[in-house]
């Protein structure tokens, strides 16, 4: 079974970050992160955007604020960073806390500079498959793993595990765009493991720790897992019991090391982008 290594599509995005950069006549994009709280999760991720924009000669900046936030309080510090003239590009790390409409807050901020697309307008290019938006940085590291390892997705069956709006639906309508015939699973999906088996490409995004074992994978799939989880054990794990895979699937990425650091390549391609068209 081949490695999907996310490096290796890490590695192309940053050549086209390169590429791209030198078209900014030597300004550098600045990035907002945006963090109410102390989840842990979020401090990971946020520290880990900030390395892959440092690394990417790329500016960040983290914005935070207390958990016990009011929700207008939030909004009124968050429509400062929206409308500032010196940020390209916002990551807001969610879920917010329940006392601020998050509702509120993906209808304020400014899609050209909505990164993650959470908003309304960035969400219909997507499902429209229209390439001038922002898709969800996590559903498009998929598409990008999958172009870094020559897969083609035209006219392949893909089955995705999980609906949610940050994976499941956009990387459907992102493989959608590709000419895949998709199916989405859910919990209320009968026959998940004769749904996951007849998948040419499967992409696990259910958030359950090792649920998909060798008996939901076909013979000679390509297997995505986005599934960032900890086990029993207290160590890191996909959704993919990826031992048990290694006599099926035909290629597959590991957890760590594959979709997680794609993701936040892809925010900065997202960056670049979002910086070039407000110049
Ligand atoms: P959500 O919890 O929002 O969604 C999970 C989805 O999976 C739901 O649609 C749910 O179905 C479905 N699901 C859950 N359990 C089962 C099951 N037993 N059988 C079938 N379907 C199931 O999670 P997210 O989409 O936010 O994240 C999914 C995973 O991806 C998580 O592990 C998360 O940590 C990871 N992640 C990784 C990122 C990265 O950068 N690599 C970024 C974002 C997320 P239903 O709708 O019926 O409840």
């Amino acid at each position: 079974m081949e490695i999907l290594k996310g490096a290796v599509a890490a590695a192309k995005i940053k050549e086209e970050i390169d590429h791209e950069m030198g078209r900014l006549n030597g300004y550098t994009p600045r990035l907002a992160i945006v963090r109410v709280g102390e989840k842990p999760d979020d401090i990971s991720y946020e520290r880990n955007a900030i390395k892959k924009m440092e690394k990417l000669g790329l500016l960040a900046d983290s914005y935070t604020f207390p958990a016990d936030i009011s929700d207008g309080e939030f909004k009124e510090q968050f429509q400062k960073i929206n409308q500032d003239e010196n940020i390209d590009g916002i990551l807001l790390l969610r879920p917010l806390p329940k006392q601020i409409r998050e509702k509120d807050i993906e209808r304020m901020i400014d899609p050209g500079k909505d990164l993650d697309g959470i908003s309304p307008e960035n969400i219909a290019k997507v499902f429209a498959g229209e390439e001038d938006g922002f898709a969800p940085c996590t559903a498009e590291a998929v598409i990008e793993i999958l172009k870094a390892g020559n897969i083609s997705l035209e006219g392949k069956r893909m089955t995705i595990v999980g609906r949610s709006m940050v994976v499941g639906r956009p990387l459907a309508m992102l493989a959608l765009k590709e000419n895949a015939t998709v199916t989405i699973c859910h919990t209320r999906t009968k026959d998940l493991e004769g749904t996951c088996r007849n998948a040419q490409i499967l992409a696990a995004a259910a958030g359950k720790a090792r649920m998909l074992n060798g008996s939901f994978v076909g013979d000679g799939a390509v297997v995505i897992d986005v599934g960032i989880n900890v086990d029993e054990d207290g160590n890191l794990c996909g959704d993919v019991d990826f031992a048990s895979i290694q006599d099926k699937a035909a290629a597959a990425t590991p957890v760590p090391g594959g979709v997680g650091g794609v993701t936040t390549s892809v925010l900065a391609k997202h960056l670049v982008r979002a910086a070039l068209a407000r110049k």
